[in-house]
């Protein structure tokens, strides 16, 4: 008989993340699946206080609470969801992709001696039997897995199902301890964003805004306009809260000594050699379309792209819509009907 924990964590503004609410619904459709018993293992300074806000019927609730464990580190963390997979004797460990459990999770699979399965993209139960989904080659191929290794921990990817609803449930929770908790050698003394201008890479975002390089080729005029540029994605940016991501030619430029777009980094080059984000829409701009960049719009579902070209990849079926356009102007129109 399966025992089915949700492995989750606060996040350090006191919420609940998207994605955990996400794994959430998962983790119950799946212990309902199994027909076995859910249990909800929360991590947080006050977890316990939020273990009801989950919005799943749980046989069980279990929390660790403590001020240390409020913040992100690999030691806490890893402490902690192992003494919370211990105390649910659980068979099957749920977790959404966040950066603290993603980092954590592999160590407290050794820990216990189980097995651990990443960036899942969807599951099935058939006869009682948990399979899974899992992208392989830069989500060029589909596999559908089991495991007889158990506990089993099945970390999904983001946007996977839709988050549980949030609730003021109160909820009774039991208190795990932490062998041998603290003091930690890590102390968190803070965050900074990954580039100099403040963070352009937004998961949640319902839109990805892709610039390729010819933002910063020679236009019209004879003369390329990258400051302009720079401003017109910064502005669209600000007021749309689109993600930002880029082809490799675009970040490829600042070691190539070119004239580049300030804000961008390699963090946010897409496609084969760079990452797969997942929102439902996406916007190219002067970005041609190749590839081994569309092959990272694997998840991105209602697609538009901005070029002068009319041969460009876009335009043999990679997107919905192409609007044979000079991106300048359209960016700019776009921005000032944003207002
Ligand atoms: C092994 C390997 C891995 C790779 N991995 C990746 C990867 O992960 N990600 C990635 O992106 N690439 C990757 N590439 C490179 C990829 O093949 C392309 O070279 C790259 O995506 C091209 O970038 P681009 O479209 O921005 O630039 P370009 O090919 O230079 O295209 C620029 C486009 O801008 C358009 N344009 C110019 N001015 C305007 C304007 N004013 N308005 C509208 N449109 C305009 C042009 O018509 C042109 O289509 C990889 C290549 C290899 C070999």
């Amino acid at each position: 008989m399966e025992r089915v924990l949700l492995l989750a964590h606060v996040e350090s503004s006191g919420e609940i993340g998207k994605t955990t609410r996400e794994a959430a619904q998962g983790a119950a459709e799946i212990a309902r699946g199994l027909g076995a018993e859910l249990v909800v293992g929360l991590i947080g300074a006050r977890a316990e206080t939020q273990a009801g806000t989950l919005g799943v019927d749980a046989a069980a609730f279990l929390a660790v609470s403590g001020d240390e464990f409020d913040e992100a580190r690999y030691a806490s963390d890893a402490a902690a969801s192992t003494a919370l997979v211990k105390a649910s004797e659980a068979t099957v460990v749920i977790a959404g992709a966040t950066s603290r459990l993603s980092r954590a999770l592999p160590g407290v699979a050794q820990r216990v001696d189980g097995r651990i399965t990443t960036h899942v993209t969807g599951a099935e139960v058939d006869g009682g039997q948990l399979s899974i989904e899992r992208w392989y080659y830069r989500q060029r191929m589909k596999a559908t897995l089991t495991s007889p290794r158990r506990p089993w921990f099945v970390i999904f990817a983001p946007g996977i199902y839709g988050p549980a609803p949030a609730s003021d449930e109160a909820v009774t929770c039991r208190a795990i301890g932490v062998p041998a908790a603290g003091p930690w050698r890590t102390r968190v003394i803070g965050e900074d964003a990954g580039s100099s201008e403040g963070q352009t890479i937004r998961p949640d975002a319902t839109l990805l805004f892709v610039a390729g390089a010819g933002w910063t080729k020679k236009q019209g005029d004879g003369a390329s306009h990258v400051p302009e540029a720079a401003e017109l994605i910064r502005g669209f940016l600000d007021r749309s809260q689109a993600s930002l991501g880029s082809s490799k030619s675009l970040v490829d430029q600042s070691s190539e000594g070119g004239d580049v777009i300030p804000f961008m980094t390699h963090l946010n080059q897409v496609g084969q050699t760079g990452a797969t984000p997942r929102h439902p829409k996406g916007l190219s701009t002067c970005c041609h379309g190749e590839e081994p960049h569309v092959v990272g719009w694997r998840f991105v579902t209602e697609r538009r792209a901005v070029n002068l070209d009319a041969n460009c990849g876009w335009a043999r079926g990679k997107a919905d819509v192409v609007y044979v356009a000079d991106a300048f102007e359209v960016m700019k129109r776009v921005n000032e009907l944003l207002g």
